[in-house]
This record gives structure tokens, C-alpha cells and sequence, in this order.
């Protein structure tokens, strides 16, 4: 049974940070890990720490079992038709980029189009970049409402029958705008094409179900959703990934070796070439466990919460512009802002002075930060941990920041 006290199962956020208790916002960077994670971890290499599917002796099948004891929670946690669909990789890049130079180099041609958005991380973006300049494919763009917001009337709009991929996020890490992926799905199977969709923001958040959306690909990464770092999941349909190429080669991913010619693993080990992150792999078996049963549905409902509580206090402050819609039941659980006439790395150094742990820069989404014609931005992000408490501490420390600089400015 988890506690009502969910703070409590994060050693990390116990602890003062320039003499102030730390207020950790910073999540859709990175989550916080809590102590069943650790511990997870820890067993595997106190008890179980040995190479999988190669080891005939009791530690290799134990390490095998728990591995493969993961990829299960995976497949059940979006879904998944079979475990032969889930690929375990070093995170959503690393998904996006196979996506990308497996199915991508092998179904985009000259004068194909990849659709993507204004909002997309650059993992997201520079991928589908590279592959339009090696085929002389188009990347075009979905025009974005003034809030960065999709409309489906420009999505139907943008993809036509030229479109081989589509390539969305599923939240933005930016503007926490939820896209409406089932219907995207919808339209770009109309024209022949698939969807591919940049999970990193969503999975973590609210309850995915890959076959409910009907997405083609998904790409998550454990780091945001209470897993350890290095351990991600390309999710893919098995009609596409039976036709794909493998990436890595070497062993584990194959069949049978001659001198000149191999032939492949089945899958999902046709594309987990090398000893894979074991321990990674069950630190995020860990924490799917950890959010079920904290409850997908309360996640997303207690950081809509969040939201609505951090948009309503930051607009009070005068001179504070806030990104992205406003309706909090229409975005993750994030909210990014600008004070006029303070740089948002002196905001989030003054932050910081405060205890409060908040992103400030780019967010990978150059992009983007042209669009909202501003050259970076300060973002709160929250998670499970996260409570009012931490939002009134953040509202206290930007009117010490915008104090200072209205000090220094006069
Ligand atoms: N896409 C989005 C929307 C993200 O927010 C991030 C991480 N900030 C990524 C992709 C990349 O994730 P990772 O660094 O774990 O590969």
C-alpha cells in the first residue's frame, strides 16, 4: 500500500539546498527516484547481477527472469498486444533515432513527406531532419493555434497521400499541450502513413494504451517516470518491426553466424544487440509498479490540480506571461513563464538560492522558442511529489526575483 505521504518515498528530496528546504520542479527533465526504485536496483546486484539469456547457471536465469519479468510490466502498462513489441533502449532519443534510420531509411523516398510539429523536442525533430536531407524527403510543419494548441482541421491539412510518417509528441515538454494522438493516428493511416509518437511527456503522466491510440511507434524514457537513467522503450507494431532492419550488431541479436551471412534473433532481440541495462531494465519494472499503484488516473488528476494552483498564483504576479493553454485539463503537468525584464536563468538562479529546483533555457525546442518569439523561457514541472506547498514556495521566490531585479534595474 503506498502512503498518502508520497514525498516521503524520495530520499533525495529530504534535504536543504542553500540553507532552504528543496522544492524539486524539474521533473519533465528528470523525476526523482523513489526508495522501491533504489531498492530494486540494489537486489538485482546484491542477488541477481549476472549476463541474460545466455547463462545456463541459477544467477543468469534469475537476472533473465527479472529482465524479462520487466519487459512484461512494460507491455501491460501501454497495453501492448506482446512483449515482442517492446524494445528496451537507452530512452526516447535513442527509440526516436531507430525509428528513424530503421523504418525511416527503408519506407521515406524522394519527395515523401514527414510531418511533424512546431512543438517537437529536438529528439524529435532532428532525427526526421537528417533523414528528409539523406532522401530528399519534405519535413513539413502542423501550424500550431495561438495557445500551441493542434487543430485537427490543420493536422488534415498537412498530411496528404505524399505522407509517409507522422511524428508527434504526445505532450509537450514546453507547452504541456496534450495532442490529440488517436485522431492524428486516424488520419495519417487514411493517407497510407504512420504515426510515430515522441511518449517522453505523456507516458509518464497519464494512462497510455498503445492500441486504444493506434499508434505505429512510441517512444518513452524510464528517467521521467521514476526509472533509473539509460533505460528507455521503443515501442513498435510487429507487422513494422519484422520488416526492420536491425541497428546494432553483434551479439545477442542473432540467429545463426556463418562467415559471410547471419540471420537475425527474433524480436524483440533482433534489436537489442549487446549485453543490455539489466539493472536499468528492472529499476523501471520497479517504478511502473511504484505509479500503478499510485494510480495513473490520481497522477494525472493531482497534477491537473497542480497546474490549475501554479497557473492561477503565477498570473497574479504582475509582469509573469504564462505558455501554452490555459485550460489545465488540456496539458501536463508543467508550466512555463517568463518575468518581463528578468532572464530566465536569473530567475532560475535566484531559484535556486531559494531551494527551488526549476529549468530555465531552450528546453531543446529551438523551434518552438522562435515561435513564441522568445529566446528561452523558465519551466516548473511537476510529479507525483509535488504539492501546493511547493507552488506558494516558487510564487515567494519569484517575487524575491522580480524584487532583485527591479532593485538592480533602477
Ligand atoms: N522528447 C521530449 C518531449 C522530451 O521532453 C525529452 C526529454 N526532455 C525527450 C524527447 C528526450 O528524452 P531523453 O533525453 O530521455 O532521450
Amino acid at each position: 500500500m503506498i502512503k498518502t505521504d508520497i514525498r516521503s518515498y524520495f530520499p533525495i528530496l529530504d534535504q536543504e539546498i542553500n540553507g532552504h528546504p528543496l522544492v524539486y520542479l524539474d521533473s519533465a527533465a528528470t523525476t526523482q527516484k523513489p526508495i522501491q526504485v533504489i531498492e530494486a536496483i540494489k537486489h538485482y546486484y546484491e542477488n541477481e547481477n549476472s549476463n541474460v539469456h545466455r547463462g545456463v547457471h541459477t544467477l543468469g536465469n534469475r537476472a533473465t527472469d527479472s529482465y524479462e519479468g520487466a519487459r512484461e510490466k512494460v507491455r501491460k502498462f501501454i497495453n501492448a498486444k506482446s512483449t515482442e513489441e517492446i524494445i528496451f533502449t537507452r530512452g526516447t532519443t535513442d527509440s526516436l533515432n531507430m525509428v528513424a534510420a530503421s523504418f525511416g531509411r527503408a519506407n521515406v523516398g524522394e519527395g515523401d513527406e514527414i510531418v511533424i510539429t512546431y512543438m517537437e523536442h529536438h529528439s524529435n525533430l532532428i532525427p526526421w531532419q537528417q533523414l528528409a536531407k539523406e532522401k530528399n524527403a519534405t519535413l513539413k510543419y502542423i501550424d500550431m493555434n495561438p495557445d500551441g494548441t493542434l487543430s485537427m482541421d490543420k493536422v488534415k491539412e498537412a498530411i496528404t497521400d505524399q505522407t509517409k510518417i507522422v511524428s508527434i509528441a504526445f505532450a509537450s515538454n514546453v507547452l504541456g499541450t496534450v495532442n490529440p494522438i488517436k485522431e492524428i493516428a486516424a488520419v495519417a493511416h487514411a493517407h497510407g502513413a504512420v504515426i510515430v509518437v515522441d511518449g517522453a511527456q505523456g507516458v509518464p503522466h497519464f494512462k497510455t494504451d498503445v492500441q486504444d491510440l493506434d499508434c505505429d511507434f512510441l517512444a518513452f524514457s524510464g528517467h521521467k517516470m521514476c526509472g533509473p537513467t539509460g533505460i528507455g522503450v521503443l515501442y513498435g507494431k510487429k507487422e513494422h518491426l519484422e520488416n526492420m532492419e536491425p541497428l546494432d550488431f553483434g551479439g545477442e541479436m542473432i540467429s545463426i553466424v556463418g562467415l559471410y551471412e547471419s540471420t537475425w534473433a527474433d524480436l524483440p532481440y533482433k534489436f537489442e544487440g549487446g549485453t543490455p541495462n539489466i539493472a536499468g531494465a528492472i529499476g523501471l519494472g520497479a517504478a511502473i509498479d511504484f505509479l500503478e499503484e499510485i494510480g495513473m488516473d490520481n497522477i494525472i488528476e493531482h497534477e491537473h490540480n497542480l497546474s490549475r494552483y501554479a497557473i492561477e498564483k503565477l498570473s497574479a504576479i504582475d509582469g509573469v506571461s504564462i505558455y501554452g493553454p490555459h485550460d489545465p485539463t488540456k496539458r501536463s503537468g508543467l508550466v512555463t513563464f517568463n518575468i518581463d525584464g528578468v532572464h530566465p536563468h536569473d530567475v532560475a538562479t535566484i531559484l535556486d538560492m531559494e531551494g527551488i529546483a526549476v529549468r530555465a533555457g531552450h528546453h531543446c525546442a529551438q523551434p518552438l522558442m522562435k515561435w513564441l518569439e522568445c529566446t528561452a523561457t523558465a519551466r516548473a514541472s511537476f510529479y507525483v511529489y509535488n504539492t501546493e506547498a511547493d507552488i506558494d514556495r516558487l510564487v515567494e521566490g519569484l517575487r524575491t526575483a522580480k524584487e532583485y531585479f527591479a532593485n538592480v534595474n533602477e
